[in-house]
C-alpha cells in the first residue's frame, strides 16, 4: 500500500550537460506517462558552468519508473543523437522550382532558427525540415 506521508522517493537516471537536451528527455518520458523532474536546472540557467560543478542536470523519476524510464530513453538516444548530428540535407538533382521550373534552387538554413527554438520549445524536431528558395524566381518550397 502507497503511504502518503512517505515522500516519494526519486533516482537519477541521467544527467545531462544541456538544459534542452535534458528538456527532449524530460518530455519524452512524460509522454510516456512517467512522472519526472529535471534537479539543478535553475541553477545551470543562472550559470553554464555550475552545470560541470552539479554533475549536469539530472533526470529523476521515482523509483519503481526508473527501469521502465531508461528503457525508454535508451531506445530514443539513437534517433535523438541521429537527429543532433543531422548536417543539412543536400539539394536533390531532381528538384525544380515549383513555379518557374528552375533547378537554380537554394536550401534555406532553418537549422539556425530551431536552434534558436530549441530554447523556447521542446518540440523544435517540428520546426527541422527542408525548405528551398529559388534563385531565379524568389518562390519558396518545403520538401520533406
Ligand atoms: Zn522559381
Amino acid at each position: 500500500m502507497y503511504n502518503s506521508v512517505d515522500m516519494p522517493q526519486f533516482t537519477t537516471i541521467a544527467s545531462y550537460r544541456d538544459i534542452p537536451i535534458a528538456e527532449l528527455a524530460r518530455a519524452k518520458l512524460e509522454s510516456e506517462g512517467i512522472p519526472c523532474h529535471l534537479l539543478n536546472k535553475h541553477h545551470i540557467g543562472v550559470n553554464w558552468l555550475y552545470s560541470q560543478a552539479l554533475g549536469g542536470v539530472q533526470l529523476q523519476v521515482l523509483s519503481e519508473d526508473a527501469q521502465q524510464a531508461r528503457q525508454i530513453l535508451d531506445a530514443d538516444e539513437s534517433a535523438s543523437l541521429e537527429s543532433e548530428d543531422l548536417d543539412f540535407p543536400e539539394l536533390d538533382d531532381t528538384d525544380y522550382c515549383e513555379r518557374c521550373g528552375s533547378a537554380n534552387l537554394e536550401l534555406v538554413d532553418y537549422k539556425r532558427l530551431s536552434g534558436a527554438l530549441i530554447l523556447l520549445t521542446q518540440f523544435w524536431l517540428l520546426f527541422w525540415g527542408r525548405k528551398y528558395k529559388c534563385k531565379e524566381c524568389g518562390h519558396k518550397m518545403k520538401k520533406g
